[in-house]
């Protein structure tokens, strides 16, 4: 059955206006569904009976059932979620000083095909729905609400191109980016491309305040197409011309994400080649160190080497930060949790 948290406002008054209901109606039902968090109509007490009995039969609210939880030495939380159809995906809550941030996946499985990432080890089987990425916000938010702590951030950086799910996406940060809901304000709401150059061009056209960040991890487009194949549909100078555009007509500053890959593009040159790419923009690098996937050959920067290689990007005129990494005792890369879960059934 399909979720109630699919629709965002807007969808939801013409939902309610094609039953034959007042547009106030939405309103508060997303005040019971966001606000009050219930997990049944028959709670929502301000809606008709009839109504109750009609939303009743067609939707159900929370769309994901947990099914193994792993938490970290440092407490991150790495969820795995059933949906209604029997597909897996991975959530993750991050506790940072700037608050309890949620990592949503947007596919199940992924078709990019990045060599380095354990996601594409499956590939993409569906696209989430709207309301199977605000679930795994609210199954989350109703976890914390025991704590009277809230998701304060949300990145849509888990499994899968969210660019290649575009609407739904776009309707999942419109659900909770409302005010009549959980009002997570848009700079706190992050989307992740791999790079879809006319996805981007379309997202700039929209005007939006969510951030973009860039998975790019490569300066040249030699190596990026060896490690992303998305780069041979959309080789830098096409990507770079589409963020250079959606920077300046949107004011906004470009996160450009690069994990650092021992021996693979982590040398000086990478770094001096990068900063030349990148030098002029308002963007900054976030380096992010690598989470070994079993079998695929490759391996992480030592910490000195990432250290050294920011020091050689802000010489160049770049800013960039160091991340470090976030419960690397669980299976925290992306996909890893979900792949080591398939195989045991698969088995
Ligand atoms: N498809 C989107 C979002 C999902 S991937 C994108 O490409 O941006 C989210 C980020 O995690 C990307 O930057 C991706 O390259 C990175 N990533 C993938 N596997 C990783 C790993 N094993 N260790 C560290 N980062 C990884």
């Amino acid at each position: 059955m399909q979720t109630i948290y699919d629709y965002t406002l807007k969808q939801l008054e013409e939902m309610l206006g094609e039953m034959g209901q007042k547009p106030y109606r939405a309103k508060q039902l997303y005040t019971w569904l966001y606000r009050k968090r219930v997990q049944s109509f028959d709670e929502m007490t301000d809606l008709p009976a009839a109504l109750i009995a009609q939303l009743k039969e067609k939707y159900v609210i929370m769309p994901v059932r947990l099914i193994e939880k792993q938490v970290a030495k440092d407490l991150t939380a790495k969820y795995l979620f059933e949906l209604e159809d029997g597909m897996t995906i991975e959530t993750v809550l991050m506790h940072f000083n700037f608050g309890e941030s949620v990592c949503v996946s947007s596919q199940v499985g992924c078709n990019m095909g990045c060599t380095f990432c354990a996601s594409g080890l499956l590939k993409k089987q569906r696209n989430l729905t709207a309301g199977e990425l605000t679930g795994q916000i609210m199954y989350i938010q109703k976890e914390l609400d025991a704590e009277e702590k809230r998701v304060d951030n949300v990145v849509v950086m888990g499994t899968g191109e969210p660019f290649d799910n575009f609407d739904h996406v776009m309707d999942f940060c419109a659900v909770i980016n409302s005010d009549h809901g959980l009002a997570i304000g848009a700079r706190h709401i992050t989307i992740s491309t791999c790079g879809i150059v006319p996805k981007i061009r379309e997202f700039a056209a929209r005007h939006l305040q969510y951030n973009l960040a860039i998975s790019l991890h490569a300066p040249t487009d030699e190596l990026r197409s060896r490690l992303m194949p998305i780069n041979r549909a959309y080789p830098l100078d096409e990507l770079m011309g589409a963020l250079k555009d959606y920077s300046t007509d949107n004011h906004r500053r470009l996160t450009f994400e690069y994990i650092l890959l021992k021996g693979v593009n982590d040398t000086d040159d990478h770094a001096r080649t990068l900063a030349g790419l990148i030098r002029g923009m308002n963007a900054y690098v976030n380096l992010i160190p690598y989470n070994e996937v079993d079998e695929n050959g490759y391996h992480k920067t030592d910490a000195k080497g990432a250290l050294h290689f920011y020091d050689v990007l802000m010489k160049n005129g770049v800013k960039a930060t160091l991340r470090t990494t976030h419960g690397d005792d669980i299976d925290a890369a992306c996909g890893q949790l979900r792949a080591k879960h398939e195989r045991s059934v698969s088995r």
